[in-house]
């Protein structure tokens, strides 16, 4: 319960140290958060289960292992979600992929859903929820909710930052929900920005601003 997995890899951390810098230009940032997702995704999956195949090389014959049990499915958060599902299914290509589109009504503050369209049976399948940043946690306990209203039982979070206040929260709605994610930051500053952080990652992804 409340597991938090942060990746300390040298490589996810140099590539990170890059794309936190202000300097670093759009396609940069695009091309590390895919370089990083992969190695994430790498870690995030390592208890998937495997059996036993015979296979002929071109040798001899060979039990070797192949992943086996229940399916993926790869759900992004839009639109920053997406920056890190580029990676992810480099890794994994047989994957499904969903999206869940949330924006933040003004008045209640709390998110709602847009758009969202993800593979049947979520039930059989180990789901990975994706959103490079995990600020006030409202857009992935809500992820969660939607994502167990559709029948999903085995989810985890992947993400690049979480801040400690976010985190918090995500646990107390979804304690069982692991988190993979590089790095926990400070703090969230008062517009809900994670510090020191690397500014808005959709922005930075898609040069929106
Ligand atoms: N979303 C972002 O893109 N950046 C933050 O720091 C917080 C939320």
């Amino acid at each position: 319960m409340k597991k938090v997995n942060i990746i300390m890899h040298p490589l996810v951390q140099h590539k990170l140290t890059e794309l936190r810098k202000r300097e670093t230009s759009k396609n940069h940032f695009r091309q590390l958060l895919r370089e990083i997702s992969l190695l994430l995704a790498y870690e995030i999956t390592n208890d998937l289960s495997t059996n036993e195949v015979l296979i002929q090389t071109p040798l001899e014959k060979l039990k070797s292992l192949k992943l086996s049990g229940k399916k993926l499915a790869l759900i992004s958060i839009l639109r920053a979600g997406n920056g890190l599902l580029d990676g992810v299914l480099d890794l994994i290509p047989s994957a499904r992929v969903g999206f869940l589109g949330l924006y933040r009504d003004e008045k209640t503050l709390k998110p709602v859903r847009y758009y969202y369209k993800v593979p049947k049976n979520l039930n059989t399948r180990d789901v990975i929820l994706l959103d490079p940043m995990l600020a006030t946690g409202n857009s992935a306990i809500e992820a969660v909710k939607i994502l167990k209203e559709s029948g999903a039982i085995n989810i985890s979070f992947l993400c690049l930052l979480a801040a400690p206040e976010g985190i918090s929260n995500f646990h107390k709605s979804h304690p069982e929900v692991s988190i993979v994610t590089a790095a926990v930051d400070r703090e969230l500053n008062d517009k809900g920005y994670i510090l020191p952080g690397l500014g808005d990652a959709g922005d930075r992804l898609y040069g929106t601003k």
